[in-house]
């Protein structure tokens, strides 16, 4: 896409700290990072969210975000990581061009866990949800 911010730093358009590439991926560190070696894998290919991501990339972008996050727990030596997307702006989606955010762990950092991204737990009994989403197949 022509527009796109992350489009432009996967053709080279714009400069970024690029850690990796292959022929489906790059991955690259986050300008504003919220731990030390805070990398971003995205598709080369432009997709909103992984929901819009043509099914033969899905799986070169898991092999991607695999091998990015053993370069940097060799290289950083983290105690863990979060490994996740913000997907639409409900979510905090601010780029819109698929990013899965790697973000190395120390003990003692401060930070919280997925569970600290938002306490919205549900009315209904979680076993009607259940069947809602198995009723979704
Ligand atoms: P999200 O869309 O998941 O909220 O996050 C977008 C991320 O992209 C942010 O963490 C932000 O710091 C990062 N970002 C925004 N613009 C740039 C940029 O031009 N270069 C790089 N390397 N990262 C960026
Ligand atoms: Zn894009």
């Amino acid at each position: 896409m022509t527009d796109c911010l992350f489009c432009k730093i996967a053709a080279g358009e714009i400069p970024a700290d690029k850690v990796y590439e292959d022929k489906h991926a790059i991955a690259f560190l986050d300008i504003n990072p919220v731990a030390p070696g805070h990398t971003m894998v995205i598709p080369k290919v432009h997709a909103e969210t992984y929901l819009d991501l043509p099914d033969e990339e899905v799986c070169p972008l898991g092999e991607a975000l695999k091998k990015v996050t053993t370069m940097v727990k060799e290289a950083l030596k983290p105690d863990g990581f979060n490994i996740g997307a913000n997907m639409k702006k409900a979510a905090g989606q601010a780029v819109d061009h698929l990013h899965i955010h790697i973000i190395p762990r120390w003990e003692g950092d401060g930070g919280g866990s997925m569970h600290s991204i938002v306490k919205n737990p549900p009315k209904e009994d979680i076993k009607e949800i259940a069947e809602k989403i198995r009723n979704a197949a």
